[in-house]
C-alpha cells in the first residue's frame, strides 16, 4: 500500500540487504568450516500524546554499572560471528545448558533466514551457534536440555524503545496515569511480565508520573523505583528510564508533569530528573499552541549540552512539525513519534545524528477503538478520518527519515499511548506497511534499539553474548506477523 524505499538504499552504517545477505552467508559458512575442523563437531491528534515525550536512548551515567541488565560483553552476532573459544565438552554436569536444534535464524541484519541452525546456551549465555549439520559436541548430557526447534525461528529479544512502564494503555490511557502510585507500580509489574513473554528483553521508558513509591518511599518518577527493583532480574525486562516528562509552561498532558517556561527552568528541570536517577531526559516539544515548540532551538541546545555533560542522553516528543524542527536543529539524541517530519527536518536529523523512534501502531490501535468503544473521537466517521489522515502523515514522515538515512528504532508507546506492553509486533507490522523492508523493521525493534541504548548486546544474537532470544513460528523476514506467534523465550 505504501511505496517502499528502494532496495538499494542504505542507511548510514547499514549495508544494503543484498550486501548484508552475502556477508552473513559468507561468515556463516566460515563458522561452519571452523567448527568442522575444530570439533568434528519496534482529539486523537491532540490526544496522542498523553504520553508526553519520549526519551532517548537510555544512557548509563558515567561510572555506573549497567543499570539493569547484564554486564556488557564482547560483540559479534552470527552475522559478525567471531568464533568465541568454547572447548568441546565444556559442559559441566549440573550446569544449566540448553541445546536448541535445527531452527531458522532471523537476526534482523539481512533479508534472509539462515537454516537449519543449532544454538547451545550455557548458564544464560550463547556458547555457540552452528549450522545444524556441523554442531559442536555439547558436552555431557547430564543437565543438558535438548529442544527440537525445527519449524521455529530464532529472533533476537526485542527492544521496546518507546514505552511507559507505569501505564496500562487502552482507550483511556491518559486517565490511567492518574491512578494512585500503588496501582501504577502494580501496572508496571504486569507490563514487565507480559512484555517479556512477548519477546521483549529491553524497555526504554520515556515518561512516568511522579509520586511516592509504595516500596522505596521516594517521591519521584515512579518508573525509576520500578527500574531499580528489576535490576539484575531475569524475569523482568532490562530498563532505561527517563523519569518524568518535561513540558513547556502552561502545558502538562499528565498530572504531576514537570514544567519549564524558559531556558533556565528547562536546564534545572532536566538536572532534577537526572538527580532523581533518570537514565535519560525526555522533553515534550508540543507546546500549548501545537504549532509552536515551547522552547527555542538555543534553549533546547543548551539543555542538550547540559544533559550530555552529565553523561546522559536526551530525547524529545515530537508530534508536530515545529517541535521536530527545533529538536533536530538542537541535536537532541532522538525524536519520538516524529509524526510530522518534512525533508528539511529529516536532513537536519541526519546531519545532527538525531534518531527517529517510530510509534505508528498507536494510530492503528485507535482505529480498532472505532469498533470496540463508543468514544466519539474514535467511533465516529469524523474521528476515523482524522486518525487515518494522521496515520498517513506519520507513515510519510517515517519514509522521509528512512530515505534520508536516519536510523529508525521503534516502540509500542504502551502505557503512554493506547497499546499494551506485549504488542511490539504490531509496530513492526506498521513499519512494513509504511514501506520498510521486513528485515529493516525487525532491525528497528532489535539491534537498532540496542544502538539507541548504547547497549551492544541488546537486540543481537551472538556467540558469547547473553541468551536473549525467542522463538516464533513463521518467517518474520517475509511476514512480520510471525512475531505474534511466540512459542518460547530462551
Ligand atoms: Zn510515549
Amino acid at each position: 500500500m505504501v511505496t517502499a524505499p528502494g532496495p538499494e538504499r542504505s542507511d548510514a552504517g547499514q549495508q544494503t540487504p543484498a550486501a548484508q545477505g552475502s556477508m552473513t552467508r559468507r561468515r556463516f559458512l566460515a563458522v561452519s568450516t571452523v567448527s568442522a575442523v575444530a570439533t568434528a563437531c519496534a482529539g486523537p491528534l491532540r490526544v496522542l500524546s498523553p504520553s508526553p515525550g519520549s526519551p532517548s536512548p537510555g544512557s548509563v551515567p558515567p561510572g555506573s554499572v549497567s543499570p539493569a541488565g547484564p554486564a556488557s560483553s564482547p560483540s559479534a552476532s552470527l552475522s559478525g560471528a567471531s568464533v568465541v573459544p568454547v572447548s568441546p565438552g565444556v559442559g559441566r554436569a549440573g550446569s544449566r545448558r540448553t541445546l536448541y536444534r535445527r531452527g531458522a535464524l532471523a537476526d534482523g541484519r539481512s533479508p534472509q533466514l539462515e537454516l537449519p541452525v543449532s544454538i547451545l546456551v550455557e548458564e544464560g549465555r550463547i556458547a555457540w551457534i552452528r549450522p545444524a549439520d556441523a554442531e559442536e559436541d555439547p558436552g555431557t548430557r547430564d543437565g543438558l536440555e535438548i529442544v527440537d526447534a525445527s519449524g521455529a525461528t530464532f529472533v533476537p529479544a526485542m527492544v521496546d524503545c518507546h514505552s511507559h512502564l507505569t501505564g496500562p494503555g487502552g482507550a483511556h490511557w491518559i486517565e490511567r496515569f492518574s491512578d494512585p502510585p500503588e496501582q501504577l507500580v502494580a501496572t508496571a509489574e504486569h507490563n514487565g511480565s507480559i512484555a517479556l513473554a512477548s519477546g521483549v528483553r529491553w524497555i526504554r521508558d520515556v515518561g512516568s508520573p511522579s509520586g511516592v513509591d509504595p516500596v522505596d518511599g521516594r517521591d519521584r518518577a515512579l518508573s525509576l523505583g520500578v527500574r531499580d527493583r528489576w535490576r539484575g532480574r531475569r524475569d523482568r525486562p532490562y530498563v532505561r528510564a527517563a523519569g518524568n516528562w518535561i513540558f513547556g509552561g502552561g502545558i502538562s498532558v499528565v498530572a504531576h508533569g514537570v514544567q519549564a517556561s524558559n531556558g533556565d527552568e528547562l536546564v534545572a528541570a532536566a538536572m532534577g530528573q537526572l538527580d532523581d536517577g533518570a537514565d535519560l531526559v525526555k522533553l515534550y516539544l508540543d507546546g500549548p499552541d501545537p504549532a509552536r515548540s515551547p522552547w527555542s532551538v538555543d534553549e533546547v541546545r543548551r539543555v542538550v549540552e547540559a544533559v550530555h555533560g552529565r553523561g546522559a542522553r536526551i530525547t524529545a516528543h515530537s508530534g508536530r512539525l515545529d517541535g521536530a524542527r527545533v529538536g533536530a536543529e538542537a541535536a537532541v539524541d532522538s525524536l519520538e513519534h516524529g509524526f510530522e517530519l518534512d525533508e528539511d527536518v529529516a536532513r537536519a536529523m541526519l546531519t545532527n545524528g538525531v534518531r527517529l523512534i517510530s510509534t505508528l501502531a498507536v494510530m492503528r490501535s485507535w482505529l480498532t477503538f472505532g469498533r470496540t468503544t463508543d468514544l466519539e473521537r474514535f467511533a465516529t466517521p469524523a474521528g476515523e478520518t482524522v486518525i487515518r489522515d494522521r496515520l498517513a502523515r506519520a507513515e510519510e514522515s517515517v519514509r522521509l527519515a528512512h530515505r534520508a538515512g536516519v536510523p529508525v528504532s521503534t516502540g509500542t508507546d504502551f502505557g503512554g499511548g493506547s497499546l499494551r506492553a506485549n504488542q511490539l509486533a504490531w509496530e513492526v507490522e506498521s513499519l512494513v506497511a509504511a514501506g520498510l523492508e521486513p528485515w529493516e523493521a525487525l532491525a528497528a525493534a532489535t539491534w537498532r534499539g540496542g544502538e539507541l541504548l548504547g547497549e551492544a548486546d541488546a537486540g543481537t544474537i551472538r556467540e558469547g553474548g547473553p541468551a536473549d532470544f525467542f522463538l516464533v513460528h513463521g518467517d518474520p523476514l517475509s511476514e512480520p506477523a510471525a512475531l505474534w506467534r511466540v512459542w518460547r523465550v530462551a
